[in-house]
């Protein structure tokens, strides 16, 4: 646990060292060695010195100063203060005096002042304080003079003075000795401060104070190498960069320290939690011990994301995804391997439709191995030659007619043989080779178009890394201008990824594409994250109702109502619909009811080669014929 708080950092610059208890610490060290070289002294003049004459008073004071020496080793021992210290120095200093002037007194010889001379600097050294330091050189130089009383006139003034040198000595020598201990003292509490100061800007992260990126990565290892079970989750926020994009980054900040807080909360301490960087947060959740319990930890740390957050003078509304994997207790099994495993489930849970927990599985590990031989072909492969297109129309049924046809990739890999596009392209996705597909793709579907009746549209569908990229875009106006094809006759299919992801670069890319002529569709909408104020903000044509919709309306009256309802936003807000997945005769007729005008899915037709398109629009002219 370090010792000194973030809050203390920041709140002062310069080292404030705590000088009084840590001063004490050292001076004791350096005091009771000396009370131990007066105790061993004492021991043996106890034992053995004897003086002619004495009845005693010598080894009895000498007996009481060694046990009240030991007594004092014994409380300095027991805490460290400098009031402790202090009055150790004068009961020790007299004592040491009085020795020596009983001594003489029982016997007197001129050589024993020598012995009150010699205890002038070793007092003064030992002094823990310059006060101290003056009343025991009083102290000795008084038993001194005294002693020296009966010499003659001459002789006792050269005692004063050598008694006055010596205490100058001494005093000199504790003044430099105590001033260098201080100052390395206060060096070494600023070395801490600084260590301390550096190895918590190391570990947390400044703006929420949680673990960084580094220290959850040691948290890891240091869990990894132990046998113990865990969850490790990654948690990103949906929709967290519109935020700083509208409101400003100091607005962004306010939410990462909620969220920092929530976490903190609701996850209590048995947890982890780090900030690794943006909006994107990691926990290790030592509580749950199986996938249930992970489940009700996940779904609260979820919801309580989901909260609104409160803004100086507005609410925030955003979500949270989490990705999740376990490490069993005999899991042999690297911190990048989980960490890629959590990542793998962040993704799938974004994909799902944001605000949700998914748990990394066996299925995933399969996922990941084919996806990373996906990945490889797809670098490898030759897209002029193993790319196609499918193309499945959008029928208008008032006019009875087809009004576009969506280009849908397909590809037959000279090594994997055919991949279903929802693999490939999601594989493509991820590893930001979509950008160069992407190209091949809208030339190819330009090149198809060409040959259509001049009401028909082409829709193409771009994804998010397409859209976020400005070079990307650049590409894909390139090849539309090169194409000479009319750009109000194609319409771009967007998801809302690509707006959550970063929104204010996504407007730039798709006012790029409408700057040019060309228009824009909300593909799958009403699936997952949807947020109206994309609507608003970006020029959208067409709204794409998503096929789940339709799906429901077998199953349940609301379908019908949201489907209605839909439509009639679209209609108000000047937008066309298209809805996707229309398989049955009964979706149509419920679907026509409900007011919808353009529709897709394998009732009209199921995505055909560029070489079925000219039988099936003439099958369709012979039937409008017919009808007519
Ligand atoms: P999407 O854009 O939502 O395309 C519609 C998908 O629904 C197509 O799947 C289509 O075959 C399928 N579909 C159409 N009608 C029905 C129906 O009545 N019932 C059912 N069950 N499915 C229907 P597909 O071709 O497998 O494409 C899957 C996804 O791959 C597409 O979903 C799109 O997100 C992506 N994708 C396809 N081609 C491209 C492309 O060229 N570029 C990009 N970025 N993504 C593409
Ligand atoms: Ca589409
Ligand atoms: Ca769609």
């Amino acid at each position: 646990m370090l010792k000194v708080s973030l809050a203390n950092i920041l709140a002062s610059d310069t080292p404030e060292p705590s000088a009084e208890h840590d001063l004490s610490l050292i001076l004791r060290a350096n005091f009771n060695r000396f009370l131990l070289f007066a105790i061993a002294f004492f021991t043996v003049n106890t034992l053995f010195y004897r003086v002619a004459g004495d009845p005693g008073y010598i080894p009895a004071l000498s007996l009481f100063t060694l046990l009240t020496l030991i007594g004092f080793w014994l409380y300095n021992r027991q805490k460290a203060s400098m009031f402790r210290l202090e009055l150790t120095g004068y009961i020790c200093s007299t004592l040491l005096v009085f020795n020596g002037i009983l001594d003489i007194f029982m016997e007197y010889r001129p050589i024993k002042l020598m012995y009150l001379l010699l205890l002038l600097p070793a007092l003064a050294l030992t002094a823990v304080r310059l006060k101290v330091s003056l009343i025991a050189s009083l102290i000795t130089i008084s038993g001194f003079l005294s002693a020296a009383w009966h010499f003659d006139r001459a002789s006792f003034l050269d005692c004063v003075w050598v008694a006055f040198c010596g205490s100058v000595v001494g005093i000199a020598l504790s003044t430099i000795i105590r001033s260098t201990m201080l100052k390395a003292l206060h060096a070494k509490i600023a070395a801490d401060l600084h260590r301390d100061q550096a190895l918590t800007l190391a570990t947390y992260d400044s703006l929420t104070g949680l673990a960084n990126r580094r220290a959850f990565l040691t948290e890891v290892s240091t869990h990894l190498a132990q046998p113990q079970s865990f969850f490790l989750g990654l948690v990103d926020l949906d929709g967290f960069k519109p935020i700083n994009d509208i409101y400003g980054h100091a607005a962004g900040d306010t939410v990462l320290t909620q969220v920092a807080e929530r976490l903190r909360q609701t996850c209590g301490d048995t947890a982890f939690i780090s900030r690794l960087g943006g909006d994107e947060f990691a926990i290790i959740l030592y509580k749950p011990q199986n996938s249930a319990d992970w489940q009700v930890c996940a779904d609260a740390i979820v919801a309580v994301l989901s909260r609104p957050y409160q803004l100086e003078n507005e609410m925030a509304h955003l979500s949270a995804s989490l990705g999740s994997t376990f490490r069993a207790m005999d899991m042999e099994v690297t911190a990048s391997r989980l960490l890629e495993r959590a990542d793998y489930a962040l993704y799938e849970a974004k994909e799902r439709g944001r605000g949700i927990a998914v748990l990394f599985d066996r299925t995933h590990e399969d996922l990941i191995r084919a996806t990373k031989a996906v990945e490889q072909a797809l670098r490898a492969m030759d897209g002029q030659k193993e790319l196609t297109l499918a193309f499945q129309p959008q029928y208008d049924i008032i006019k009875g007619k087809t009004v576009a046809f969506e280009a849908l990739a397909r590809w037959h890999s000279d090594r994997l043989g055919v991949v279903p596009p929802d693999m490939f392209i999601r594989a493509a996705e991820r590893s930001g080779l979509i950008t160069g597909l992407t190209p091949i793709l809208l030339e190819k579907a330009l090149q198809v178009a060409q040959d259509w009746p001049t009401d028909i549209r082409l829709a193409f569908n771009l994804s998010a890394r397409d859209i976020l990229s400005p070079a990307a875009v650049s590409r894909i106006v390139d090849v539309v201008h090169a194409s000479g094809f009319p750009s109000s006759r194609i319409e771009f299919e967007i998801t809302e990824t690509a707006m959550i992801t970063d929104f204010s670069q996504a407007e730039n890319g798709i006012k790029r594409l409408s700057d040019m002529g060309c228009r824009i569709a909300l593909d799958d909408f009403g699936s997952g994250y949807t947020n109206f104020s994309h609507i608003n903000r970006v020029k959208v044509d067409t709204v794409k109702i998503d096929r789940s919709f339709v799906l429901e309306l077998g199953r349940n009256d609301r379908a019908m109502k949201i489907i209605k309802s839909m439509i009639e936003l679209a209609d108000n807000l000047d937008m066309e619909h298209v809805i996707e997945g229309v398989e049955t005769e009964t979706e149509r007729l419920q679907l026509e009811a409900a007011g919808a005008v353009n529709l897709q899915g394998y009732l009209f037709s199921r995505p055909m080669p560029e070489t079925d398109i000219a039988a099936y629009l003439a099958r369709e002219q012979a039937t409008t014929t017919a009808k007519l």
